[in-house]
């Protein structure tokens, strides 16, 4: 490890370096796990309710300080300005859900009781909690992990992404700020080695949002210690939009599912494929919508598509477009890096797209769609299910048992009928697959962060 060093935060509409920050030595990590296991207990010790009170200010802070941490985080990561508002406006709800739901989730259940006998299901907590995220929607994927972990009892050594660093800061500061001691929610700040060096540091579970690659490696790791082992990964999320379609909405909505964000979130539409009745009508307009969708600034106001966070992306993406070409795919719109200063890359459709096409096989998490023709649900199924993935898949159509029947044998955590890249605090979020491991959200991703015990008790 290239210890002390200190991390370049880069703008990616410019490729300008505007910031820096320490990074955390072997030493750092090190010491900072030990405290998060020194403070576990005491903060374990103290009443649910006073966990609650804590993490209640910090949500009022969140919503009293939105207005400069969306700046924050859009600078940082490129996300358009009003996309980054937006994130920052739905955490509130999410963190009350968990606010609302903590107690009812962990409460103690007596399963038995006998005259002299009762049988009881209790939770504890697992213990220093080691969330490592990613850096797509920071604010989201980071809360869904440490709102409930430090909810129910755990402490959290939390590792922003390196392309999130600022905005995992702020989220250290704002947690402080409202109450939770330093030595309970701890940033730990760095690059893979930062996360790779968490995993040997003494910890009891490990929580990572990112790429299949990266899980992969984490479980890895964590397996030599039998850490409980949390993985929300990558997806290539399919839709397939049938027959019986209104062609206008069903483009206005699944053109924003595969590009807001720039195409940049797990539950991104991937890939579509559509029914030979609808398809010619249904290409002509999602080209004409996303033709209409503003290329920009991050910081202007009317910006829906910035620039890529990751440079290194720029280059899957051509990859992506070039092999599509090569295989008999008609690029419509966009297909290439723009000639201008950042990671920016044109909004990109692309057509007869097929699954032997690394564009409908591997994540491309940049604006680019690859769109394919399908001639009943039957093959739409298929086509579907023929990938490693499955986080989200959605199905257009007017009847709902159509939709269902589909979507009941597709592999995927969460089923859209008529909608896309959506998320709820009160339902699991969940991958099959390569798209992760365990659950964050609803009652279960608060179960998430607690062990049971199992207590046999006889009266004497
Ligand atoms: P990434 O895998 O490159 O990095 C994620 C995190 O892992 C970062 O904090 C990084 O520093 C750390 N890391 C890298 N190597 C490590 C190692 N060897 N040991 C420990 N930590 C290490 O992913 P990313 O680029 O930040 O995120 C994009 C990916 O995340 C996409 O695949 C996306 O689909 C996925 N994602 C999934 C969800 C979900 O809910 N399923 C949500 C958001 C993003």
């Amino acid at each position: 490890m290239r210890y002390p060093w200190r991390m370049k935060i880069v703008d990616p509409s410019t490729g300008v370096a505007y910031d820096e920050v320490a990074e955390d030595s072997l030493a750092d990590i090190t010491r900072k796990a030990a405290a998060a296991r020194a403070t576990q207990p005491d903060w374990a010790g103290r009443s649910a309710g006073a966990r609650i009170d804590v993490i209640r200010r910090f949500r009022q802070l969140v919503i009293e300080r939105k207005e400069a941490l969306a700046r924050v985080l859009s600078r940082e990561v490129g996300k358009p300005i009003a996309q980054a508002r937006n994130e920052l406006g739905a955490v509130p709800a999410r963190i009350e859900f968990f606010l609302d739901n903590v107690q009812r989730a962990c409460s103690d259940e007596t399963v038995l009781r006998e005259e002299t006998l009762e049988e009881r299901i209790g939770w504890e907590p697992l213990g220093v909690v080691a969330n490592i995220s990613a850096w797509n929607y920071p604010w989201f994927v980071g809360s869904n992990v440490f709102v409930p972990a430090l909810l129910t009892g755990n402490t959290v050594l939390y590792k922003p992404s390196e392309f999130a660093t600022l905005t995992g800061v702020s989220i250290a500061n704002l947690l402080h700020e409202a109450g939770v001691p330093k030595d309970v929610f701890i940033p730990v700040l760095g690059g893979g080695d930062a996360g790779a060096a968490l995993i040997e540091a003494g910890i009891h579970a490990v929580c990572f949002t990112g790429s299949y690659a990266t899980g992969r490696k984490i479980a890895e790791a964590a397996s030599k210690h039998l850490l409980k082992v949390q993985l929300e990964l990558g997806g290539k999320d399919p839709t397939y939009v049938t027959d019986d379609v209104v062609v206008d909405t069903t483009v206005a909505s699944l053109a924003d599912g595969a590009f807001y964000n720039s195409g940049q979130s797990c539950c991104s539409v991937e890939r579509i494929y559509v029914h030979e009745r609808v398809y010619d009508a249904f290409v002509e307009r999602f080209v004409k919508e996303v033709a209409g969708f503003k290329v920009g600034d991050p910081s202007d106001e009317g910006t829906y598509i910035g620039p890529l966070t990751r440079p290194a992306q720029l280059d899957v993406l051509e990859r992506q477009v070039a092999d599509a070409k090569a295989k008999g795919a008609r690029v419509l719109l966009g297909g290439k890096r723009m000639a201008r200063p950042g990671n920016y890359f044109e909004p990109t459709v692309v057509a007869d797209a097929s699954n032997a096409m690394e564009l409908m096989r591997d994540e491309s998490f940049g604006p680019v769609i690859g769109i394919a023709r399908v001639k009943d649900d039957a093959e739409a199924l298929r086509l579907m299910n023929d990938t490693a993935y499955g986080l989200t898949a959605g199905v257009y159509c007017r009847e709902q048992d159509r939709a269902a029947t589909v979507l009941s044998q597709v592999h995927a955590g969460s089923a859209y009928w008529n909608c896309c890249d959506r998320v709820s605090p009160r339902l699991p979020w969940s991958g099959r697959g390569h798209s992760g491991l365990g659950t964050t959200l609803s009652i279960l991703g608060i179960r998430a962060f607690v062990q049971p015990k199992a207590w046999h008790l006889r009266k004497a």
